[in-house]
């Protein structure tokens, strides 16, 4: 058959139409426990009330005016993300309001241009990292097979291995880099956690040098990984924090926090959206920070994030658990394939996906019960046993659904 659709993605063969908490259903009835959150999105899980209801009332007040407005939410939610990056400390940062996670890196990279001056315009991203689609975040995107179709991209990008601080020494020439960008746990790479201390040398390496620091926390924020930021589990404070996935919990908005000084050096004219910051989206945004903060989401993530990593690195096929909190990656022993997982899943009523060959990432809501969580563990056995045994699984003949050709995701 064939399609009005770009082939992007390859997308499984089913049609959500309704979801609930973790919980999502097809066009057909059949219900799926949601471990992966629209990619780490809904963290607040599908409808919630608060969230709904404030897209609901702003829908019938006002959609958008533009940018050459002042706006009634944009304060409220900067403040919001400014108190979030500080860890419950307002920082007295700057918010730019952006609509995907590119676009907040986009701001990031010409904000750390503009701060570093002429001839100091270098990124130094890490191999392995994603941090968008765009042509710029593309190129600080540390997968150089991604890059090759789209040459020749813009330049002043480097990358360096994740998590080796002599390597980033090596490439942090201060006279021609203006800013480090790095994931604090790699996300799309496969959930790779760099060794203990790594951020921290890397901030006290970009103090000493006077570059920029740039955190994207578009995946490991807003209470994911157990802290409102990855970054504190460091005790350290970027110069820029980029945020997006969760913000919105399903709406699209992003957000690039800068310290003011930082800040500062972007003037009217400089960068701008039309979209960017709409009241639709901050609504979305106000009532998720709310919500999150009134359910103290960094402490469901620990706590259901450490009973999940240890039930699941207790699954036969598992070689290890990486991540933190509810960002778990499950490292499947050689010879499985997680794109089978992924599809077999699927199939028997769970939604995961698989960031890289052997990896199954696992990124319920941060609302996610025990006994949820329990579930899919029973799913994951099940689907694990038989694709170990390369036989078809009883679990997916129980959910009646066929296999979907390919359930890897389409990045
Ligand atoms: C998803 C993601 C992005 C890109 O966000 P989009 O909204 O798809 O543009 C960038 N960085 C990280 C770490 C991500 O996980």
């Amino acid at each position: 058959m064939s399609s009005h659709l770009m082939a992007t993605y390859r997308p499984a063969p089913v049609r959500f139409v309704s979801g609930r908490g973790c919980r999502l259903r097809d066009d057909e009835g059949r219900e799926y426990l949601d471990f992966l959150s629209g990619i780490a999105v809904t963290s607040l899980g599908h409808a919630h009330p608060a969230v709904a209801s404030a897209v609901s009332a702003q829908v019938h007040e006002l959609l958008h005016v533009s940018n050459l407005f002042e706006n009634a939410l944009s304060e409220d939610v900067a403040s919001r993300i400014d108190a979030l990056v500080g860890d419950g400390t307002p920082l007295d940062g700057r918010v730019f309001f952006a609509n995907s996670g590119a676009e907040a890196n986009e701001a990031a990279i010409k904000l750390a241009r503009k701060f570093g001056g002429r001839g100091r315009h270098e990124v130094v991203s890490a191999l392995g990292s994603f941090h968008g689609r765009t042509l710029a975040t593309l190129h600080a995107t540390g997968q150089p097979a991604k890059h090759e179709p789209f040459a020749p991209l813009p330049e002043g990008f480097r990358h360096v291995a994740y998590g080796d601080l002599d390597a980033l020494a090596a490439a942090a020439d201060p006279t021609r880099v203006a800013a480090v960008l790095l994931e604090p746990i790699e996300g799309e790479g496969g959930v790779v956690v760099p060794p203990a201390g790594y951020l921290a040398a890397a901030r006290a390496l970009c103090d000493e040098r006077g570059i920029l620091l740039v955190l994207d926390e578009i995946q490991t924020g807003l209470g994911r990984t157990g802290r409102w930021f990855a970054f504190q589990a460091e005790g350290i404070l970027p110069d820029v924090v980029t945020v997006a996935k969760a913000l919105g919990n399903g709406v699209p908005v992003a957000a690039c926090w800068a310290r003011a000084e930082v800040a500062a050096c972007f003037v009217p004219g400089d960068h701008g959206s039309t979209f960017g910051g709409q009241p639709l989206a901050l609504s979305a945004a106000r009532a998720t920070l709310e919500t999150m903060v009134a359910l103290d989401v960094p402490s469901l993530a620990r706590e259901r994030g450490a009973e999940l990593a240890a039930s699941v690195a207790a699954l036969p096929g598992v070689r290890a658990v990486r991540g933190r909190g509810l960002l778990l990656g499950a490292v499947l022993d050689e010879g499985i394939d997680a794109a089978a997982v992924v599809r077999d899943a699927l199939a028997a009523g769970l939604v995961v996906n698989a960031p890289t060959r052997d990896v199954v990432r696992l990124a319920p809501p941060l609302v996610v019960t025990p006994a949820e969580c329990e579930e899919a563990v029973a799913v994951l056995r099940s689907v694990l046993s038989s694709v170990g045994r390369g036989a078809a699984s009883a679990a997916v003949a129980a959910h009646g659904r066929g296999a979907s050709p390919d359930g890897r995701s389409g990045r």
